[in-house]
């Protein structure tokens, strides 16, 4: 830092230049955020000094986090749902998994616990098994790349706190076989956590949808990511618990705060990103979104058509708006698609291939022109 600031037309410049540097979406089929809706920008920035972490200050931004909480309580069909907005899946599942293994070790059980995740389930859970000291069991796919039952079955044991179920994951949009988890759950005696960070604002919107959230018994709590496919701004996470036992487990007292205690990872939390959800959320409407998602969808159909005209095709079916191809040598054809012709796709592990994902920003136009790309990469 400098002894005396700069003049506000140095920062701008700098500002611009950075910002110059930055990618816009315009090229990016990678990402599974996006522009914010405007009336989320506005909000945001009219609640930019809004500390969620000393809510007793920001009443009415608390309010608004109430709002959002008790409406996507309602459409992930739990209205008694009780949690908080978080920065993301991250904070979600870390928060999640934390809330097991708080309730189980009130058991007075002494080993170290486990978790059953599928293989495809997002690297936050590996942060999770390190900041929590819980050991990760990484369940099989089947051949739909859904996690595989029976693989699950043989890694659950007495010293097993949960399952984690993926309603939409990140590299293939695949939502696991939730009902049957959900009944595993149950017999078990353990929880079930589902990770809807991206999933969450589209299934309750495709026409063809299925059930993942609350409607199933054994779900214990669902994380959703207004900032992803709900057009808020970043960061803007929400974490749901089926019972008020789960929030309460995360208690922690805050004696110099005007509220004395808190549930939250973070201390200094977001309004902003509050205000933002709740303005993009309340403007839209479930109508609103039913057509984002549709209008998702269907590009996704046109680039699937595109597509199988120069003899690509998809791992699996789409289910959603990410698109996962059977292409050899993928991670050169990625950097070579960057190198040449500045887009950003990215890879799957596991079939290994080449992924896309298909957000609001992406349009016919930029497909047309990224399959043609595609074509020349391929062919030479
Ligand atoms: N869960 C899933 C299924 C995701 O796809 C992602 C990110 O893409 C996350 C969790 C992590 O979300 P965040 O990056 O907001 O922490």
């Amino acid at each position: 830092m400098n002894e005396t600031g700069l003049s506000e037309e140095q920062i701008r410049n700098v500002l611009n230049d950075s910002k110059g540097q930055d990618l816009k979406y315009g090229r990016v089929l990678s990402s599974m955020c996006t522009y914010p809706h405007e009336i989320a920008v506005e909000a945001h920035m009219q609640f930019i000094e809004s500390n969620m972490g000393d809510f007793g200050l920001f009443r009415g931004t608390y309010n608004l986090e109430n709002e959002i909480l008790g409406s996507l309580g309602d459409l992930l069909h739990h209205s008694e749902a009780s949690g908080y907005m978080t920065t993301g899946g991250t904070e979600s599942n870390i928060q999640a998994i934390r809330s097991m293994r708080n309730i189980f070790q009130r058991k007075d059980k002494c080993h170290r616990p486990n978790l059953v995740v599928p293989d495809s389930a997002h690297f936050s859970f590996d942060k999770v098994s390190d900041i929590l000291d819980i050991e990760l069991r990484k369940a099989s796919l089947d051949k739909d790349l859904k996690v595989s039952i029976e693989s699950v079955m043989s890694l659950i044991d007495e010293n097993t706190i949960g399952l984690v179920a993926i309603a939409g994951s990140t590299e293939f949009g695949q939502v696991d076989q939730i009902d049957v988890l959900s009944d595993i759950a149950i017999k078990n005696n353990i929880f079930l956590h589902v990770d809807a960070a991206f999933g969450g604002f589209v299934l309750p919107f495709l026409e063809d949808s299925q059930e993942f959230d609350f409607s199933l018994p054994g779900v214990t709590s669902i994380a959703i990511d207004p900032h992803k496919m709900g057009l808020s701004t970043i960061p803007a996470g929400v974490l749901l618990f089926r019972s008020p036992d789960q929030l309460e487990s995360l208690k922690a007292d805050t004696p110099y705060l005007t509220v004395s205690t808190q549930y939250t990872l973070t201390g200094t939390r977001s309004g902003a990103a509050v205000a933002a959800t709740w303005a993009v959320m309340n403007r839209l409407g479930k109508e609103g979104y039913r057509k984002v998602v549709s209008d998702c969808m269907s590009t996704t159909h046109y680039l699937l058509d595109r597509l199988a005209e120069i003899g690509v095709y998809p791992l699996i079916e789409p289910v959603m708006n990410v698109v996962a191809l059977e292409i050899p040598e993928a991670d050169l054809v990625r950097s070579r698609l960057a190198k040449e012709f500045n887009w950003q796709v990215s890879i799957t592990q596991n079939p290994h291939g080449l992924r896309l994902v298909i957000m609001p920003h992406v349009t016919i136009e930029m497909l047309d022109s990224f399959v043609q790309d595609l074509k020349k990469v391929l062919d030479t």
